[in-house]
């Protein structure tokens, strides 16, 4: 009986390690083409999210009991959290991944930092227009926006008024979207000391023109919103890195994205 089982244990073995009545090909017969199978790249699905009030009147407002809720969700589906820096870097692994961007500036955003992400372990991008910060209170000043930034926040521009840059916006009056191009780079960095990289479109819609501009800017990604739930796969040749797709989480939608989270793991 002993034997018996360890007979069996060796076979067992023998096939796991993939020995077992394999014969070895010398390498010249060995096909290069079946070797060089590329690892699938890695994917993350970018949320977007606004402000954490905990008023009842706003579908794209939570308080921060409901943000907890949400975030616990998505981590006990199997996700981990990466920042949009490590993702656009290509600094994760398979598909698991979200990336928490938040558009705005809402002075909630620090409180919801504070109590919420950090201890998580989260760390957001925040997606600013320069035009409010430090001349509303509704709004991060710059010692909050710099605090956040040491603390691990990514911070990148959201235009600088929060105009539209649709095409029909460019076509109206191009001077005008190109202010939101142009103003936000100077106005963080003279406020942060560092130039952002990352930008996201106001109302989550760009245009071709608005592309080349950000473009020569010096912005290497910028990023749409809108309800639907996207993978992206950053090192696809097939990715506009000036069209990237985020996901805005509505009260009305929240159940759809997490219920879209679970489903993709599956497939
Ligand atoms: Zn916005």
């Amino acid at each position: 009986m002993l034997h018996t089982t360890r007979v069996l244990i060796t076979i067992l073995v023998a096939l796991a390690s993939g020995t077992a009545f394999a014969t070895q090909a010398p390498p010249s017969q060995i096909d290069a083409s079946a070797v060089q199978i590329e690892a699938p790249h890695p994917e993350a699905v970018i949320l977007d999210y606004h402000s954490f009030l905990g008023s009842k009147n706003s579908s794209i407002d939570y308080s921060d009991d409901d943000l907890s809720i949400q975030l616990d969700r998505i981590k006990a589906i199997g996700y981990t959290f990466v920042t949009l820096e490590d993702a656009v870097a290509g600094r994760m692994t398979g598909k698991a991944n979200v990336v928490i961007t938040i558009d705005d500036g809402n002075h909630s955003v620090y409180q919801a930092f504070e109590g919420v992400f950090k201890s998580r372990g989260i760390l957001p991008t925040l997606f600013i227009y320069p035009a409010i910060v430090d001349k509303s209170d509704k709004a991060l000043s710059s010692a909050q926006l710099l605090e956040l930034s040491a603390a691990g926040c990514g911070i990148g521009a959201h235009g600088f008024y929060h105009e539209y840059m649709t095409p029909r916006a460019y076509l109206r009056d191009p001077k005008k979207v190109m202010v939101e191009v142009e103003r936000p780079g100077p106005a963080l960095e003279k406020k942060l000391g560092k130039r952002p990289v990352l930008f996201a479109y106001p109302f989550g819609v760009g245009s071709p023109e608005v592309e080349a501009a950000l473009a020569k800017e010096g912005y290497s990604w910028a990023f749409l919103a809108d309800d639907k739930v996207a993978s992206v796969d950053f090192r696809s040749p097939g990715l506009d890195h000036f069209a990237v797709p985020r996901t805005i989480v509505y009260h009305w939608n929240k159940e759809a994205v997490l219920k879209a989270l679970a489903a993709r793991l599956t497939k």
